[in-house]
Formats: C-alpha cells, sequence, structure tokens
C-alpha cells in the first residue's frame, strides 16, 4: 500500500469556450501515483462545427509543455467532446471509461463519434466502481450523463475528487442533486476538482 499522502492532482488548463456571455475553462487532471501517472480527460485539440459559435481558444496537450509520453492510464469522466477530444493522442495507451458510457457514445447524438472512436483509441469499459490503483478509485455518479463517473484520491483525511462535470459550476451543488453529486457528498470529500472552474469546490464548513 501506497502513502496516501504521496498522490497529487495538477489541473491543466486545456481550452476555453465562450458560453452564456463568460468564458468556461476546460481542465484536465494530472495524478501522479507512486504506480504511475494518470489523466483525467483529454479536452480537446482542435474544433468542430457544433462548437463553433462557442468561439473555441484551444490550448491542446500536444502543443503545450506536456509529456505525453509520461501518461501511463487515461480515465474519461464521460465523453462528451471537451472531455475525450484529444484521446487520440494516447492511442494504445488503456483508456478507462463506464461502459454504460461508452455504449451512450456509440449510439447517442450529443457525442462526436469520430473523437470518441478516433483510430487507435483503445477502451477498458468499467462496470461500476474500480480501484485503479491503490488509493485511487473509479466511481460512478450518474447526472450529467448517465455514464458519468469521478476519480476518488485518498489521502489519509478527507477524500479529493476529480469530478469531471458532476457539477458544471460551483453553483450546482446546491441545485437539487443528481445521483452522483450525492454520491460525491457522501464521500464527504476535502475539495472536488471540477472541468469547468479554475477552483475546486470545497463543501461548506458549518
Ligand atoms: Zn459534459
Amino acid at each position: 500500500m501506497s502513502d496516501p499522502a504521496s498522490i497529487t492532482v495538477t489541473p491543466v488548463f486545456v481550452a476555453d469556450l465562450y458560453v452564456e456571455g463568460e468564458r468556461m475553462p476546460i481542465y484536465v487532471h494530472v495524478i501522479d501515483h507512486p504506480q504511475g501517472r494518470v489523466l483525467v480527460d483529454t479536452g480537446m485539440t482542435e474544433l468542430h462545427p457544433t462548437a463553433a459559435d462557442l468561439d473555441p481558444r484551444l490550448r491542446p496537450l500536444s502543443e503545450q509543455d506536456f509529456d505525453l509520453a509520461g501518461i501511463d492510464i487515461v480515465v474519461n469522466t464521460h465523453l462528451h467532446g471537451d472531455h475525450c477530444g484529444g484521446n487520440h493522442l494516447f492511442a494504445g495507451k488503456p483508456i478507462y471509461v463506464q461502459r454504460r458510457e461508452l455504449d451512450d457514445a456509440r449510439s447517442e447524438d450529443d457525442y462526436i463519434r469520430e473523437w470518441v472512436d478516433a483510430p487507435g483509441v483503445r477502451y477498458v469499459p468499467v462496470d461500476g466502481e474500480l480501484e485503479l490503483l491503490p488509493g485511487l478509485r473509479l466511481v460512478p455518479a450518474p447526472g450529467h450523463t448517465r455514464g458519468s463517473q469521478v476519480v476518488v484520491v485518498e489521502t489519509g483525511g478527507r477524500p479529493v475528487i476529480i469530478g469531471g462535470d458532476v457539477a458544471v459550476w460551483h453553483g450546482e451543488f446546491d441545485e437539487p442533486p443528481t445521483e452522483g453529486r450525492q454520491r460525491v457528498l457522501a464521500l464527504d470529500p476535502e475539495l472536488v476538482w471540477l472541468a469547468h472552474e479554475h477552483e475546486p469546490w470545497r463543501p461548506r464548513t458549518v
């Protein structure tokens, strides 16, 4: 068992979009674990017609000082285009996603199929919870999509969660909870990193 304190999470800015009068950032998250380097979501690397009116400004992982080859494992919280658009950069590496999300992404309209199944992309479909590495586990968190998942990092104290779009903005934590947000709150996290917020969300302490 590795020392939980030695697991670190680093957000990496990869793009922003213009949504409802504001710039909405897109972050991916790198988890440095003694047994490997894990990337949670992959952002976007190119423009897509469906996002043209969002005036995307891209800073793809492949065009910044980022060691692509140093990533051992990729996790997709879900497969919307702004979360899987860089999956092709990790062809041949295992990409962990909930099976339900993969099935939906291959059959439903609000996904960009050619990004989901880009050449060389190899998924490891997951059914429910999975311990990816010691102290690091995948937990289903349906709501934003049916097959969404979050990554729970044991820190020795309260866990740190990488939530993807479990809440798209902090305010969503005050809205009626989805099953996913309920599950996240029940874990009593110290903080939750989100894909579209600059700062992590922290539960209010009363
Ligand atoms: Zn999404």
